[in-house]
């Protein structure tokens, strides 16, 4: 006789059990199942007497051992919440941070509701930011680089789903595929963690794609990069922002000044970090 399929509480007390050792079991547990059946997690309580099909059994468990081995809940589900837009991720994407939201909301302050800005992101990762600008400004231009064709892959559904025909993807190395032109405002989540910096091994980020953190020896290698190279895509009087860590923010405003950038000023996020730069040609 072969056993009965299990119920989603057997599952979701089995999820909690094999996650016990973290102290959001119980939560990654619920998130896991849910987004393995498609349902909310409120139906996993309602429901929870509803056997699941062998398929979404073994897919739950294997999402359960990942999550066990510290793959990030992002990954798992495929799916993170970044302005209140649900984006697809995978492990060819950063997982969109918090912090990076600071970013957006700094570009909302330069350009008006009506502003038809020519912007350029560079190293877009899944999207997250252009996607957020271009459905908070509805006539802005929006160009998107990306050096990982699996990143782009992630780009381009997002964009697809969440912003379609506003944002042009373009495959490259930072500004070598971008178009000719001037931009009025150019942003960027560049990697600038240190080499040397553990957490590039270890913990959630040991998951992240390495290219998208690693900012060489000091971590500025794609910042100063980027800061010496702006100069010549940007129109007099427009913008640059960057997203950096938080011992940086002196660097970064110096470089900037030392290229010809005025009124650079860095923005503190909500953890009291120094987090973004911005600077006007
Ligand atoms: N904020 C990220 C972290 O500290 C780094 C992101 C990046 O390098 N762009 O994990």
């Amino acid at each position: 006789m072969t056993d009965p399929k299990p119920t989603l509480r057997q599952l979701l007390r089995e999820g909690h059990a094999l996650l016990a050792a973290s102290e959001s079991a119980r939560l990654d547990a619920e998130v896991l199942l849910a987004s393995t059946c498609q349902l909310d997690r409120v139906a996993l309580y309602r429901d929870g007497d509803a056997p699941l099909t062998s398929g979404a059994v073994a897919r739950f468990r294997r999402r359960l051992r990942a999550r066990r081995l510290g793959v990030p809940i992002a990954y798992l589900t495929g799916t993170k919440e970044f302005w209140s837009l649900e984006l697809q991720v995978s492990a060819a994407t950063l997982v969109p941070r918090p912090e990076t939201e600071l970013l957006v909301q700094l570009a909302l302050d330069v350009l008006p509701s009506e502003s038809d800005a020519r912007i350029l992101d560079l190293g877009t990762g899944s999207g997250a930011i252009v996607i957020a600008l271009a459905r908070e400004r509805p006539r802005v231009r929006i160009d998107a680089v990306e050096r990982s064709p699996g990143a782009l892959r992630i780009a381009e559904r997002n964009v697809v789903r969440l912003a379609p025909g506003r944002v042009r993807l373009l495959q490259g190395d930072w500004f070598t595929a971008v178009p000719p032109g001037n931009y009025d405002l150019i942003v960027s989540n560049p990697p600038y963690v240190c080499s040397s910096d553990p957490a590039l091994r270890q913990g959630p980020t040991g998951f992240e794609p390495r290219a998208a953190l690693d900012g060489g020896m000091d971590g500025m290698a794609a910042i100063r990069h980027i800061i010496e190279r702006t100069p010549a895509r940007l129109r007099v009087g427009g913008r640059l922002l960057l997203e950096h860590g938080a011992t940086q923010a002196g660097l970064v405003r110096d470089c900037m000044t030392g290229h010809g950038f005025t009124d650079v000023v860095t923005a503190v996020d909500l953890q009291g970090h120094d987090r973004v730069t911005m600077g006007c040609l």
